[in-house]
């Protein structure tokens, strides 16, 4: 089946990604090899048991961590790394979850690591039957906060690392983990969009959980590297609560050939080709009315720049106007709408296919010149693109 009969098979739109990997819009391009191990391992047999002990192999070399395995996705690692701090490897503990009578159950998360993904990540821990314990406030989360609400109930100190998170004033992971170990409290961190694949655990994490489908370019899934002990102990959980998050064979198989694809990939050349877009996309959209153009630094460090827009009332329309505008269009271009607060989106040349960049901007030069000539912009407020979106998913589906 070709890209094209999919789209017009089903009747779904063409989307052109300069967003990243968004989970919304079917995460990243999967890398050759990873479609070829999981479609060749559909029509066999395999004991999941040893092939999870080869991801936990390819885990372990590629975060150097002892061990390693496949979970449906990172929320789900961080529900398993939850109850794997809670039960160990008791299996009657295991199969009583979420009800945690006896056990140490509180988890300790920064106020401002509360993120919410798709999804509150207070949930992810509560699904596992945890409590959550929030240290700090929003914007100023001091070590004596966390060593505050640490008590003996406390199972585990679960630490965000990503451009979600408040950006200031927060603990940095050297001293959470630097409590922990003084204390004997595991710290699982979340490192779902980060390609740095080996710092948390040479800094001594417990856990670091990764999402096989954002930069790696893998299959669905979800990475959950660190101690033999604490990561067979989430593998047990799929005796227990992790059966609703099962993952399974093409998932697992996927997940080995993307890491080994990373391993093997050219960064510096794929980074030269990323820088090339942005460089493009500086060129088409040089001095045009009402935007103005910045390079921009990933949030978190990641190795990747951006093309910031920042769209002034000159342009005839708001930042989330255009966003949305873009999409409407066919094929349908979706750019980082995520700060349009700030007036600003943001393009990202991850995951476009050869020719899309060019599209790109075309499609931006239109969208304004139309609401520059016909006046139809600056009309829809923040709040009401916000009310919109919620009332159009009470309408699913349509
Ligand atoms: C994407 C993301 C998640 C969720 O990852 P999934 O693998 O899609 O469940 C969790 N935390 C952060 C910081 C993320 O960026």
């Amino acid at each position: 089946m070709t890209d094209i009969d999919i789209h017009s098979r089903y009747r779904l739109s063409r989307i052109i990604n300069a967003s990243g990997t968004m989970t919304t819009i079917g995460a990243s391009m999967v890398v050759p090899d990873a479609i070829a191990a999981g479609a060749a391992i559909q029509r066999h047999f395999v004991s999941m048991n040893q092939l999870q002990s080869r991801a936990s192999e390819a885990i372990a070399s590629a975060t150097g961590a002892e061990a390693g395995v496949v979970t449906a996705c990172s929320a789900a690692g961080m529900t398993l790394g939850v109850a794997a701090a809670m039960t160990g490897s008791d299996l009657a503990a295991i199969e009583r979850l979420p009800d945690t009578a006896g056990l140490r159950n509180e988890v300790v998360i920064q106020a401002g690591h509360c993120i919410n993904y798709g999804a509150p990540v207070e949930q992810a821990i509560r699904i596992a039957g945890a409590k959550v314990v929030q240290a700090g406030s929003a914007a100023l989360v001091e070590t004596y906060n966390i060593e505050a609400a640490i008590t003996p109930a406390t199972a585990a100190i679960l630490h965000v690392v990503s451009h979600h998170t408040v950006q200031e004033g927060q603990t940095p992971l050297a001293d959470v983990i630097a409590i922990g170990k003084a204390q004997g409290i595991p710290v699982i961190v979340d490192m779902a969009s980060e390609y740095d694949l080996r710092g948390p655990i040479a800094l001594g994490a417990a856990l670091a959980i990764y999402s096989a489908h954002k930069f790696l370019g893998g299959p669905t899934a979800g990475i959950i590297a660190g101690s033999r002990e604490l990561v067979r102990a989430c593998y047990l959980q799929n005796r227990g609560i992790g059966r609703t998050m099962k993952v399974g064979k093409e998932g697992v198989l996927g997940t080995i050939a993307a890491l080994e694809a990373w391993s093997r990939r050219d960064h510096a050349a794929l980074r030269a080709k990323e820088d090339a877009i942005v460089a493009y996309w500086e060129r088409a959209l040089a001095n045009f009315p009402g935007i103005s153009l910045s390079r921009h630094a990933d949030w978190t460090g990641n190795p990747v720049e951006r093309l910031k827009l920042t769209v002034g009332r000159g342009a005839g329309l708001y930042a989330w106007e255009l966003a949305d505008r873009l999409a409407a269009c066919d094929p349908a271009v979706f750019v980082r709408d995520d700060l349009v607060e700030q007036g600003a989106i943001y393009l990202d040349p991850c995951n476009l296919r050869p020719g899309e960049e060019k599209t790109v901007a075309d499609a931006i030069r239109a969208t304004v010149e139309a609401a520059r000539q016909n006046g139809e912009g600056l009309c829809e407020s923040l709040s009401d693109r916000r009310k919109r979106a919620i009332a159009a998913l009470q309408d699913w589906p349509a």
